[in-house]
């Protein structure tokens, strides 16, 4: 089933007005490619000025709360990212799940309210170093994405960012043949649990992208594009991940 590539940047913690004009390199370097779907998950306090100067690329945010508003100091709900112009928002990053404890339910939750917001979701599963070596990492991640994967998710407003902790800003990546077992057995999953539209479902791999390795990367099966850190962050550096992306 044809799938359309899709790119995304995740700025995490990083990102100020100075840095508005690298959006904006970014999102013409969009409109050069697309056929691939780009876009960058930047801080909450930049998706307003982000969407200004965004051109092709859409904006997203890093994380929303499975409420809709209340007593939870500090935290964003699905609606206010919306109003504050983000189309997209990123939910289970393994950086929340280890520094805001956040669990598998808390992740669906947060898929869901995002979901009822009519923002597209990206939800990220992958292992730690420690899984990967006992040899644990497939049943590992299945089991996340079971239990991550809310009711009713849809290939229309959800995809999955397989991202091994490991690989996570550490400039190792999996060798393919280990991309291509987890993407494979993470698309029979899918199948498994939402039938024929888990074929639709975008599949991307996350963990240390570059310029360098991304068309090695985006030739693999079930590989349908990338969740992208350090290297989102400039337009020299994410401009040919999106060009890999289109070949
Ligand atoms: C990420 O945090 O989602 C990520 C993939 O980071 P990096 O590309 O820097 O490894």
């Amino acid at each position: 089933m044809a799938r359309r590539k899709l790119v995304v940047g995740n700025w995490k913690m990083n990102g100020l007005r100075a840095h508005l004009p690298q959006i904006a390199a970014i999102g013409e370097e969009a409109a050069a490619y697309p056929s691939v779907e780009t876009g960058l998950c930047v801080p909450a306090t930049l998706i307003t000025m982000a969407n200004e100067v965004k051109g092709a690329a859409f904006i997203g945010g890093q994380d929303c709360h499975a409420k809709g508003n209340g007593a939870h100091t500090g935290c964003l709900a699905a609606d206010m990212l919306k109003e504050a112009g983000a189309t997209w928002v990123i939910v289970g990053h393994s950086e929340r799940r280890a520094d805001q404890g956040e669990t598998d339910s808390d992740v669906a939750g947060k898929a869901l309210a995002a979901h009822a917001q009519g923002l597209k979701v990206i939800l990220c599963v992958g292992e730690s170093l420690e899984i990967r070596d006992s040899g644990e990492a497939l049943s590992f991640v299945l089991a996340q994405l079971e239990a991550s994967l809310p009711e009713g998710a849809a290939s229309d407003w959800l995809s999955i960012a397989y991202e091994p902790v490991w690989c996570i800003g550490t400039g190792r990546i999996p060798t393919m043949d280990q991309i291509a077992d987890m993407h494979g057995s993470i698309r029979n999953a899918l199948v498994q649990r939402i039938g024929d539209d888990g074929n639709a479902m975008r599949i991307l791999y996350g963990g240390s992208v570059n310029a360098a390795n991304a068309a090695e990367v985006f030739a693999v099966a079930d590989v349908d594009g990338g969740l992208v850190g350090g290297a989102s962050l400039k337009v020299e550096s994410f401009g040919p991940i999106i060009a890999a992306a289109a070949a």
